[in-house]
């Protein structure tokens, strides 16, 4: 079977159907995507007030003097008026008493019981707040499509958003298939490995803020697998399974998600690692993607592949990685049928992004998981790639 450019198999998740929209309280909405632009309820500042602790005066009334007939503090307004001569006590945060133009900040007051004097003059508006200098009533405070961060969390909640609509957010059930697959913490018997790919998904997933995935373990068993998959594709709007994609004579997985009626869209992309990747959708919308067992190749899938399935599911409008840019310091092998996908250090020291390509990039392997920044994407060509060359990245 060809293998599929990878440029086109990211073209074919634009085809994910997004998840429905729900109305969430704004507690829960951290990390979905809107599906509204959100406007504001209220102006901000909501009323006028001190942007200093100080005291609120007349502007016109220059340095003379001065007599206190109030106090307005943040949550305490006074509905004394300031007339000629007149001041009103006021801490930051506190409305802006009426009559008053301006405040005069503690620094340059001296006061003596109910009276104070300016050092110096101040100009109407001086160190005041005004009411929707920032935001009218009804602006637009972040547009559909924008995932929410913590800083629009504190927007919503300031302008007096309580509920938002967003997409539901993705479920994902994984699938940790193999014989010889073993959770860390038991003893190994012979021609037995740990697992690494159970827990590089669950911290996946948790790290991009998915939560915990439901993770199973399957033998290299038809039976097993069809029940298994076929669970996770009730339960979940994305399967994912691990290992059992190639063409092995124990691995089942494209058949046993051919025959639960997951439409094959591509098998086998042209990516180094991750050439087995399997991707399908059943007729109700349910996407599974089969990775191959090789934790290096699972890495890239979940980077490039996931990411991207994930984002439609949640209403993205493109599948591409958030691509940036950097130099390599040394000159990389191409390979010529296959985008390379390798694991580089990442060195932003001048301005510049310098990637580093770390030795042992085989699929198989992935100690240089422990201190690879980035995943840097080297189209497939026949020339090597020279030192000094721009290429595209991902942090990882
Ligand atoms: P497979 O794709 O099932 O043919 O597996 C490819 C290679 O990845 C084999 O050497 C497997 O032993 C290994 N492998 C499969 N699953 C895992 C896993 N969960 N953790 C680490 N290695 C695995
Ligand atoms: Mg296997």
């Amino acid at each position: 079977m060809a293998l599929i450019p990878l440029e086109q198999a990211l073209e074919h998740y634009a085809s994910v159907r997004p998840l429905p929209v729900h109305r969430v309280p704004l507690d829960i909405a951290l990390g979905s995507v809107l599906a509204e632009s959100p406007r504001s309820r209220l102006s901000l500042p909501r009323f006028t007030q001190s942007g200093m602790d100080g005291y609120a005066v007349r502007a016109a009334d220059g340095t003379g003097p001065r007599t206190l007939i109030g106090t307005s503090a943040a949550g305490s307004p006074t509905d004394v008026r300031v007339g000629e001569g007149q001041a009103v006590r006021i801490l930051t945060g506190g409305m802006l008493p009426d009559g008053a133009d301006a405040v005069a900040r503690q620094e340059i007051v001296e006061r003596d019981g109910h009276g104070i004097v300016l050092r110096e003059a101040v100009r109407v508006g001086e160190a005041i707040r005004r009411e929707g200098e920032e935001l009218k009533q009804g602006d637009v405070l972040a547009e559909a499509g924008q995932r929410v961060t913590a800083g629009l969390v504190a927007v919503l909640a300031m302008a007096g958003v309580d509920e938002i609509d967003v997409r539901r957010r993705p479920r994902v059930s994984v699938l940790i298939t193999g014989d010889e697959v073993l959770r860390v913490g038991h003893p190994l018997g012979p021609g037995q490995i740990y697992d690494a790919n159970g827990p590089l998904l669950r911290a996946w997933f948790v790290e991009q803020g998915y939560g915990e995935p439901v993770i199973g373990y399957v033998r290299d068993d038809e039976r097993e697998l069809e029940e298994a998959m076929s669970a996770a594709l009730d339960s979940a709007d994305l399967v994912i399974t691990s290992g059992g994609v190639s063409v092995g004579d124990r691995d089942y997985v494209p058949l046993v998600a051919d025959r639960l009626g997951v439409r094959r869209t591509f098998w086998k992309v042209a990516q180094k690692p991750g050439k087995p990747l399997w991707y399908g959708v059943r007729d109700d919308g349910k996407a599974l993607l089969g990775m191959p067992g090789n934790p290096g190749a699972v890495l890239v899938c979940l980077a490039i592949h996931a990411r991207a399935v994930l984002g439609r599911l949640e209403g993205e409008t493109s599948s591409q990685p958030a691509w940036r840019h950097g130099v390599l310091t040394t000159n990389v092998e191409a390979d010529a049928e296959r985008d390379r996908l390798l694991r580089m250090r990442l060195d932003l020291g001048d301005g510049t992004a310098r990637l580093t390509l770390l030795p042992k990039q085989e699929s198989h392997m992935l100690s240089n998981l422990a201190s690879a920044h980035v995943l840097a994407w080297l189209p497939s060509r026949s020339e090597p790639f020279a030192a000094g060359e721009r290429v595209a990245w991902i942090p990882i």
